[in-house]
């Protein structure tokens, strides 16, 4: 099936999208970018983007601390998004990859004095973490602080740290990573956040602990809270304390909410997906997909009908 960009302000069939060598992004990893799905609904024949809003108002944060510009408003860019996915016109779940970059072709490491360009392009794409449940081992790479990398601009530059995590896990035979931040305390996973269930309570991260804020996150923070009476507590959260948790989860876009059964070959709980995971897990699949009129304003329909 043919597939299509949106580059240098209209769209076109995704291999003419190029850039050229001397991008200067391409050099200095001076881009910033999002991941966002449109979840495919068999039954109503539709896709739904979901927070979509969300995703560019996380973008333009981004941009406003590294002093990039993007070429439209949140809601044109929405608009946008949703054109290049209808022109897709795939049926099944779909991966929309939104960037802005500097695009002079100039060298030189800097943020001022730049031009910027953006582009978004999609493809089907399935669970990232595709297992019923993953191990995870804790990395010897930490998370940058926010004054080395600032890790809640989702920047392609800071992406290097995710990698050498991810990496490293997988070689040392674990699907994926737990990356503490500089000064000890449990992150997150290199595209996902976490969360911990102690004592019937969710646990995760504070912003403050080097996380990305995960639209994910806030989403189980709400169905957590509206749909099952329970309060997430964000906080710091000790190596230690990690290896105790009843339940234990990631949430990404990418990942949906995947349940975690190993860290560091001990076992979570029992070692099988735990009750209030499993719970938020079906919450938001439904979600998602456009199956809860409580959340529909979180998803976006592409197709007209
Ligand atoms: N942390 C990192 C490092 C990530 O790459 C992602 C994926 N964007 C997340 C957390 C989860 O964020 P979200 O739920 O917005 O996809």
């Amino acid at each position: 099936m043919p597939s299509y960009a949106y580059f240098q302000k209209k769209i076109m069939p995704l291999e003419e999208a190029n850039v050229n060598v001397m991008t200067h992004f391409l050099h200095y990893g001076t881009g910033i970018f999002e991941g966002i799905r449109a979840n495919w609904n068999d039954r109503k024949k539709q896709a739904y983007i979901f927070r979509l809003k969300e995703h560019y108002e996380r973008m333009a944060r981004g941009c406003h601390i590294l002093k990039m510009k993007l070429p439209a408003s949140i809601d044109e860019l929405c608009k946008i998004t949703v054109d290049l996915v209808a022109k897709c016109n795939y049926q099944e779940d779909v991966y929309i990859r939104p960037l802005v970059f500097t695009s002079s072709l100039n060298l030189g490491v800097r943020l001022h004095n730049l031009d910027h360009d953006f582009l978004i392009f999609a493809f089907p794409w399935g669970p990232y973490l595709d297992k019923d449940k993953v191990s995870c081992g804790v990395s010897s790479w930490h998370r940058p602080d926010d004054n080395v990398n600032p890790p809640q601009v989702k920047s392609t530059g800071i992406y290097i740290n995710n990698a050498l995590a991810k990496t490293e896990a997988i070689e040392n035979g674990f699907d994926e990573a737990i990356v503490l931040s500089p000064h000890g305390h449990v992150s997150e996973g290199s595209g996902e956040n976490i969360f911990l269930v102690v004592n019937g309570k969710l646990i995760t991260p504070a912003p403050y602990n080097n996380i990305l804020i995960g639209i994910t996150r806030n989403s189980v923070i709400e169905l957590a809270k509206n749909e099952l009476g329970i309060e997430t507590i964000e906080r710091s959260i000790s190596r230690a304390e990690l290896y105790q948790a009843q339940e234990c989860f990631l949430t990404g876009t990418a990942a949906h909410v995947t349940p975690v059964s190993q860290i560091d070959r001990r076992a979570v709980g029992n070692g099988e997906i735990g009750p209030i995971t499993a719970k938020l897990q079906e919450l938001y699949v439904k979600a998602i997909h456009g199956e809860l009129p409580k959340y529909e304003h979180w998803c976006m329909p592409v197709f007209k009908k």
